[in-house]
């Protein structure tokens, strides 16, 4: 990791994503020979997932989902739920290809994700992580990038967005105020705004979310409540949900249970249908 920064550092402007960087290798998922076209999929507009029967296991492990099926439709918002280790962070894996899926399918837009380029679909899929990070150098390298050609103006207005303009107008440098190591160093909420910023410039039509599992001060809660809102708007999203807030906003949830989907619906149905859901609803999910 501490190489992979100094690379990042001398070569911001080059890089489009930090994600690969800091990505696991992946094992035997070299593009299939003759991968579908890159315009076989529309950027901009919301693409659709679909995990159709999706079975997986660590290299070396034994399987950890099993016949995972569900859809997210194009332009909604898809919440994944259950215990630890059920498998929620393992799917968003899958969708980003950090692993192949062993059995089923994953579509976007009812491509086979192994029959793109692997180019062609992380510049469709934003990821932002639980923990996500800041690069040391200015802010406005953090948001350059990944939309090298923003200007001035789109990058103010995309932190605002996320309320993180306080960052540029408080300090006399403005957008090239240093952050992270060496500068100003941002909270937790703070730099998953910022990695937020930061996919609301890419614009991928589908995103991917890890959410923070710690309880965040009120005012950083609203904050992230509002970044989320600006990105999905527009978009597929997919998110590993902590929060009831975020189950009660989607159009969908999924219960994982054991690597396997235990129920899906709204909130309100699956409140009435699982058990389950109801106890995680109550003592897991964090209420802000
Ligand atoms: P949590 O809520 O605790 O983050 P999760 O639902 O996201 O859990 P995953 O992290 O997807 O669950 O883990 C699913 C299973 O896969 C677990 O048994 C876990 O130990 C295993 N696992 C996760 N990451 C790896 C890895 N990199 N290598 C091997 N096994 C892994």
């Amino acid at each position: 990791a501490v190489h992979a920064y100094t690379q990042l550092q001398t070569g911001l402007g080059a890089l489009q994503r930090i994600e690969e960087m800091l990505a696991v290798p992946v094992e035997g998922a070299a593009d299939r020979p003759a991968p579908v076209p890159a315009r076989a999929l529309p950027g901009g507009a919301p693409a659709s997932v679909e995990f159709d029967r999706v079975g997986f296991g660590y290299p070396g492990g034994p399987p950890v989902l099993h016949e995972v099926s569900f859809t997210v439709p194009a332009g909604t918002r898809t919440a994944l739920v259950g215990p630890s280790g059920a498998g929620k962070s393992t799917l968003l894996a899958l969708v980003e290809r950090f692993y192949e899926v062993t059995g089923g399918a994953l579509r976007i837009d009812g491509v086979d994700v192994r029959d793109l380029p692997r180019d062609a679909l992380r510049a469709r899929i934003g990821y932002v992580e639980q923990s996500a990070p800041v690069l040391a150098g200015t802010l406005r390298e953090n948001l350059l990038i990944s939309a090298p050609e923003a200007t001035e103006a789109r990058l103010r207005a995309v932190l605002d967005e996320v309320n993180l303009g306080h960052l540029a107008e408080r300090a006399p440098e403005g957008l090239n105020v240093q952050v992270g190591e060496g500068g100003v160093l941002l909270s937790g909420g703070e730099r998953q705004r910022l990695a937020i910023a930061r996919a609301l410039l890419a614009g991928p039509p589908v995103l991917l979310l890890d959410e923070p599992t710690s309880n965040l001060d009120a005012r950083n809660e609203a904050a992230l409540r509002r970044a989320i809102d600006a990105v999905a708007a527009r978009r597929t999203l997919l998110i590993v949900a902590h929060r009831l807030s975020t189950v009660v906003d989607a159009d969908q949830i999924v219960v994982l249970d054991g690597g396997r989907v235990a129920a899906t619906g709204t909130h309100d149905e699956l409140t009435g249908t699982s058990p389950l859901y109801r106890e995680l609803a109550t003592h897991q999910l964090l209420v802000s």
